[in-house]
């Protein structure tokens, strides 16, 4: 079977590799795991050994049908597009309250399954997830590094977000032009942060990143004032790189009370 790359098909061949993401997912027996592109089930094979339950979400149907083949009532198919499934209620209807998310994700998605994903954060216990490794790093970069921005802001507001390893492009078929990295993403782990509108912040925090170069008094012009960084405490010269996930509440709750 021909590979599809507009798909994001690369699979994993090294079997160390398999191993240690599977490890790290922690399954225990009852647990409900998600996967999201099984591919040809190079990870599925191991999570249903492990797993009480696999739920696998697969866009292309030739490989829904070679897992029902190989896999036949282990594992359960969504064949369709991720982006289309109720993460939610797909855990609710597996009578599971939560449920582990593996996914070795289709690169050309990444951003938008990171958000779908992280919105859903009251199903999971944990994702372990490969991702191309600048993405990987945009995650979990802190405020003060260029890679900062929209993408960190909303992974570290809504799970405590780790990098495990990498895998180098040998480990997968066809090989990808790009590193991965494989993240850890604890939605059980207390977060740092107190948010009171996630919906405000992240509306902020686009409109600050939109023009991350200029000052953050004027990437904000429309919609705060020098009073409002004031009460924020936040020096309005500063560029948007450089405030934190604080800083930002701050501004949003200064506007709350407006
Ligand atoms: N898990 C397998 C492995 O590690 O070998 C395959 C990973 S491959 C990087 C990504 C998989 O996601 C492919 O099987 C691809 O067909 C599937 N995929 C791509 N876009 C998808 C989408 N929108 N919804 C569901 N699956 C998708």
């Amino acid at each position: 079977m021909k590979t599809k790359t507009r798909l994001g098909q690369h699979f994993l061949t090294n079997g160390a590799a398999i191993e240690r993401i599977v490890e790290a997912a922690q399954i225990e027996k009852e647990d409900l795991v998600v996967e999201i592109g099984p591919g040809r089930g190079a990870l599925t094979g191991l999570l249903v050994e492990r797993a009480g339950q696999v739920v696998a979400i697969e866009i292309d149907g030739a490989l829904c049908d070679l897992l029902s083949d190989r896999f036949g009532s282990q594992v359960k198919i969504v064949s369709d597009d991720v982006r289309r499934v109720n993460l939610p209620a797909l855990v609710e209807t597996s009578k599971s309250e939560k449920a582990i998310l593996v996914g070795n994700l289709p690169y050309h998605i990444t951003g938008a399954l990171i958000r779908q994903i992280t919105d859903a954060r009251r199903v999971w216990k944990r994702a372990v997830i490969t991702v191309q490794r600048e993405v990987g790093q945009r995650m979990i970069a802190p405020p003060g590094s260029k890679i900062y921005g929209v993408l960190s802001v909303v992974t570290q507001v809504r799970c405590v977000a780790k990098r495990l390893f990498d895998l180098p492009p040998t480990h997968f078929y066809p090989r990808p032009k790009v590193h991965s990295s494989v993240l850890m993403l604890d939605f059980e782990a207390n977060s740092a942060y107190d948010i009171a509108d996630e919906r405000r912040l992240f509306g902020v925090v686009r409109a600050a990143f939109q023009q991350r170069r200029k000052m953050v008094r004027n990437a904000l012009s429309g919609v705060v004032d020098d009073e409002i960084l004031m009460e924020a405490n936040i020096d309005g010269r500063a560029r948007p790189e450089t405030i934190s996930i604080d800083g930002f509440e701050r501004i949003c709750r200064a506007l709350a009370v407006r």
